[in-house]
């Protein structure tokens, strides 16, 4: 089946079905019928930044990963000394497949792939991206432009903060004493700390004392919430979720005692007032996938309500482009008596929807 980029990347929910579409493409006939494999990319789930390369050398066409050999080694060394571990880092290619020879990519493949890297920005969602060298600086910010002109300095791509800097080729071309290197280590800095940055904007963090803390906790989330807003609770049996929702419930001001939705799998607690949105308080422990979550047969609708997922990691990201994660942890050791219960709170925002709009907690 002949796959075009531009009409499946977008049909994908994730980058995981992305991968396996990505795969069977044939969009670019040279260079389908001489690589070896398709270079996807590599995303680990939750990764706060992305490196955009050019494309594909010799040696990743046949191992299928980016960005190894001396360049990816060269690599990970910086991305170590900058604190931000290589399998914390999302890594793709403009193009997903090798030039023969380790030609220029053409302008029309360039465009040809396009779609599959805009759709994985989109679906992991990165807090900064940088781009390696000349090719994926174009690709970002247009053609003509000049890595010594760029590098150095924040841009922007789709509403993300960008960093422009030399592909690590570059640096090993111009030896330990070139200018590539020192411009890449620093510009490489200069991406955690936007990242750094942009974690705390969309990053909310709260301590618990107590079960009444938690609550109130909840409801200072609640006074945030509309209509539609998916929020995803993890933490370990005990953490703290169910009292959390509660605090969620009283807020927005629903009927009925919100408990553990465990053997109902999820519950509707429809609003008091008419100008509040009813919550869905889901389960999702039992659940295996997505498929099932979108299975649940419920009273009121996603975009009406206000859903409340416990164990939900992994399972309903991709029910809406915009989510509350939040991580209820121990915070302290549980040797010392008087802290027992206490418990650490993070509110993460994913999506525009969320930017700038974190409730104090
Ligand atoms: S380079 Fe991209 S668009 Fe071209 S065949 Fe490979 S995956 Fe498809």
């Amino acid at each position: 089946m002949t796959v075009s980029p531009a009409e499946v990347a977008l049909s994908v929910t994730t980058l995981d079905e992305l991968a396996t579409c990505a795969q069977r493409c044939v969009a670019c006939a040279e260079l389908a019928a001489t690589r070896t494999t398709v270079v996807v990319g590599r995303m680990p789930p939750g990764a706060e930044v992305l490196l955009i390369g050019e494309a594909p050398g010799a040696q990743e066409d046949v191992i299928g990963v980016p960005f190894v050999g001396k360049s990816g080694q060269l690599l990970d060394k910086l991305l170590a000394e900058v604190g931000m571990p290589r399998d914390r880092v999302a890594v793709a290619n403009v193009l997903k497949c090798r030039p023969p020879g380790n030609r220029k990519p053409r302008r029309d493949e360039v465009d040809n792939c396009r779609p599959w890297l805009e759709r994985q920005i989109d679906l992991l969602d990165p807090l900064v991206i940088c781009t390696l060298g000349g090719t994926a600086a174009e690709w970002a910010l247009g053609a003509g432009v000049r890595i010594a002109a760029l590098r150095g300095a924040r841009h922007t791509f789709g509403g993300r903060p960008l960093v422009a800097t030399y592909h690590p080729s570059a640096a090993i071309r111009f030896g330990p004493n070139g200018a590539p290197l020192a411009a890449l280590r620093e510009d490489l800095a200069l991406v955690a700390r936007l990242a750094a940055e942009r974690r705390r904007q969309t990053e909310e963090r709260g301590v618990a004392a107590d079960a009444s803390e938690m609550r109130g906790i909840g409801e200072r989330l609640a006074s945030a919430l509309r209509p539609g807003d998916l929020v995803v609770l993890s933490g370990e049996l005990g953490a703290g979720k169910t009292t959390l929702a509660q605090g969620i419930g009283a807020g927005l001001g629903v009927r009925g005692h919100v408990t553990s939705p465990t053997f109902v799998i999820a519950r509707v607690h429809p609003a008091l007032s008419p100008d509040r949105p009813p919550l869905v308080h889901v389960d999702a422990y039992r659940l295996g996938s997505l498929e099932e979550v979108d299975d649940i047969d419920l009273d009121a609708s996603v975009e009406a309500s206000v859903t409340v997922v416990e164990w939900g990691e992994g399972k309903v990201e991709n029910l809406t482009d915009d989510r509350l994660e939040v991580r209820i942890e121990r915070a302290a050791d549980t040797a010392d008596p008087a802290a027992r219960d206490a418990r650490r709170v993070t509110v993460r925002g994913i999506g525009a929807r969320w930017a700038g709009a974190l409730p104090s907690l």
